[in-house]
């Protein structure tokens, strides 16, 4: 064992015995045991095993453990414990990061454990697997667990366990550059992040809330960026985090601007607005206090008036939910729209599903195989805002989940003149 690698294993221990030591804290406080599968997942493991304290858990049951946390940060706003207001000055979120970026450091994960992720917040790498779109989706076409998404597994390290979308024919950012503006120069702008996972495999979303935004009277203007980074600090990749954290602070300051940003995901929207503050300071305040989901962009201008002509609206909606876009807030506008429309809502628990792209991981594997939610009726619709959980929700409940950002044009109707 080289000493490099000795200091990493030292490293990984401390990480482990920080994470330990708070969910000891959280065991004893058990405030948060609602907000995901972390709290009961590490009761269950410490009072199955007959241990009195984390601290005897082994790394593959702490792994378990952390396999379960979406990062969405509930769990960190209102802790009576948190640094600098309890005296135990516990941050599980920053904990899990801590274990996942001394096992990356560690290297025995390999490359492949990090690939995806990298390529996706490269604009390069994607360009470049577009061009090979034809194969690679044959092969992610293929069944969870089969011959084909196995062999991708091996080859890339991308997860053989859950669904993964397809790469698009025409990528967001191209179809955002080739289009002519539908709205005047002199309209009230917001940039626009699309993040990696609407860019490369759902640019659909992307144009309908682009349109929905022109047709309320919003001009869209790219802003540069198009991957947070999320997946790369999720994954321990700390150090391309800071890289492309950094990068994208540089894009969305420039030349001082103030328009509001409009992320597409709502976990992205989460990482700059929570995760690029804590992390890269102060500095980072002031892009974050500006950044908007599109549901809360759009409410803040648009009444809950329904419009005489506008498109229809079922009479029931199950609306998938997910810790990360519950946590942004754009979970409940959506459904406060939805019942100001006169709409029944289901909301309907995702359980513990990756939501960002380290869920494309063939490590993050754990989390899938958690139990999956309560069953509505086969009639009632079934709609989410987060692309990868929508997925992983379809191969649950063998239905079709349609992104709830298909509901934009009929919940926030364009206006006449904008
Ligand atoms: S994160 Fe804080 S509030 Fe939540 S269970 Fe742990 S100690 Fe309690
Ligand atoms: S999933 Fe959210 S609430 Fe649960 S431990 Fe992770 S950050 Fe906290």
């Amino acid at each position: 064992m080289s000493t490099s690698d000795t200091a990493a294993d030292f490293g990984e221990h401390a990480a482990r015995i920080e994470l330990a030591r708070c969910l000891d804290v959280c065991l004893d406080c058990r405030r948060c045991v609602d907000l995901c599968g972390v709290f009961s997942e590490a009761i269950d493991l410490v009072g199955s095993l007959g241990h009195a304290e984390s601290g005897l858990l082994t790394p593959l049951e702490q792994d378990r453990i952390l396999s379960l946390c979406s990062h969405c940060d509930q769990c960190r706003d209102d802790c009576p414990h948190r640094p600098g207001v309890g005296e135990a000055a516990v941050d599980l979120p920053a904990a899990v990061e801590g274990v996942a970026a001394a096992v990356h450091r560690s290297g025995r994960t390999g490359w492949r454990s990090a690939f995806v992720v990298r390529a996706l917040a490269s604009d390069g790498a994607m360009r470049w697997a577009r061009r090979f779109r034809g194969p690679l989706n044959r092969l992610l076409r293929g069944r969870e667990g089969g011959v084909s998404r196995r062999a991708l597994s091996m080859l890339i390290g991308v997860t053989s366990d859950r669904p993964v979308p397809r790469i698009a024919d025409q990528s967001f950012t191209d179809w955002f550059g080739l289009r002519e503006p539908a709205i005047d120069a002199v309209a009230p702008s917001v940039l626009v992040v699309p993040t990696c996972l609407i860019d490369q495999f759902a640019p659909e979303i992307g144009q309908a809330t682009v349109t929905t935004l022109e047709g309320c009277g919003v001009r869209c203007v790219p802003s540069g960026v198009i991957c947070c980074g999320g997946g790369l600090l999720e994954s321990g990749q700390v150090d391309r985090f800071l890289r492309v954290a950094e990068t994208n602070l540089a894009l969305l300051s420039e030349g001082d601007c103030a328009d509001p940003i409009v992320v597409l995901q709502p976990g992205c929207a989460e990482v700059l607005r929570s995760d690029y503050p804590r992390v890269l300071g102060q500095r980072a305040a002031a892009v974050a206090s500006r950044v908007r989901g599109a549901f809360e962009h759009l409410d803040a201008r648009s009444s809950m008036e329904a419009p005489g002509d506008g498109p229809s609206l079922p009479d029931v909606v199950g609306v998938i939910s997910s810790p990360r876009a519950a946590a942004t807030g754009e979970e409940d506008l959506l459904i406060a729209r939805l019942e100001g429309r006169g709409v029944r809502v289901v909301r309907i628990p995702s359980g513990p599903v990756g939501e960002s792209s380290a869920a494309l991981l063939s490590t993050r594997d754990t989390a899938e195989s958690a139990p999956g939610p309560a069953e509505v009726a086969d009639d009632v619709p079934l709609v989410g805002l987060s692309v990868l959980v929508n997925g992983a929700l379809e191969r649950r409940l063998g239905r079709a989940v349609e992104p709830a950002q298909n509901l934009l044009p009929a919940l926030f109707p364009a206006v006449a003149d904008p």
